[in-house]
């Protein structure tokens, strides 16, 4: 099995209870203004919009959450944005937001006043690029520069024609095309493979947003890289490129008020 592919391979690890790694890492619950919408930093708010992805991440960190449809959840968003002016961009999210039907993503769209911007966390550029259809298309056309589509791509591997070609049309369109991984054991933990990925991205016009040190969800224990190596593959990957094509690397801790940077010094 390719490195790439490991991040969709069932494991019998997955059963192991290991301490530190729970249900909820990241304090999704905690974070709930009302089901389904999260506000956890200031001026987003974060839209559980699907319940379906285009893969099953295995290292996923809402692997163990209740996964559920919300009726009626773009006339909420729609009522929240009323009353609450300090709300400057949405993050539909999921699962993934584009597994939805074009009207449901345009009820979305439509929920969302100008010129709020709308943040897309996606992974069918590189998992289900057929979704990317004329339609929907034209749907993402309509958002103009108000959309930022973050890309999910952790190894080179999964970059090639066909997202190449999507990535192409959405920033025609003037979308802001950004990307975030997660450091994964055997997978990406190597700051070669992850300055190709780098690369790579830039070629396709997304340039490295974040670096994630895993999130310690129940059941992925085993893709976890120790934070001394991680922080060792940070510092070789910045030796080694341009800043522009250095990610962020951070850690979500609950609660806090913005993501935490893992600093390398
Ligand atoms: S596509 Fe995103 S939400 Fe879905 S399993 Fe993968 S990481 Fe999790």
């Amino acid at each position: 099995m390719t490195r790439c592919k490991k991040q969709f391979e069932f494991s019998e690890k997955e059963n192991a209870k290991i301490r530190g790694f729970i249900k909820d890492p990241v304090g999704d619950k905690k974070a709930e203004i009302e089901s389904g919408i999260l506000q956890k930093y200031k001026g987003r708010l974060l839209v559980m919009a699907s319940d379906k992805c285009a893969v099953q991440c295995r290292f996923c960190f809402r692997k163990n959450m209740q996964k559920k449809s919300i009726q009626n959840l773009p006339e909420k968003l729609h009522k929240i944005l009323k009353k609450d002016k300090s709300i400057k961009e949405v993050i539909l999210s999921g699962g993934d937001p584009l597994m939805l039907s074009n009207s449901k993503l345009q009820a979305f769209f439509n929920a969302i006043p100008k010129p709020l911007k709308i943040r897309i966390h996606s992974r069918i550029a590189t998992a289900l690029p057929s979704r990317f259809t004329p339609a929907l298309q034209r749907l993402l056309k309509q958002l103009g520069n108000r959309l930022i589509f973050v890309a999910h791509v952790n190894h080179p591997d999964e970059l090639n024609k066909k997202s190449e070609k999507i990535f192409l049309c959405l920033s025609k369109n003037g979308a802001t095309l950004l990307n975030q991984s997660v450091l994964l054991k055997d997978i990406n933990n190597n700051a070669k493979i992850l300055a190709e990925l780098s690369e790579k991205l830039f070629s396709q016009r997304v340039l490295p947003y974040y670096l994630h040190q895993l999130d310690r969800a129940k059941g992925v224990a085993h893709f976890e890289v120790p934070i001394k190596e991680a922080k060792e593959i940070f510092k070789e990957l910045k030796e080694t490129l341009p800043g522009y094509l250095v990610p962020r690397f951070v850690k979500e801790v609950k609660g806090k008020k913005s993501k935490v940077w893992i600093s390398t010094f």
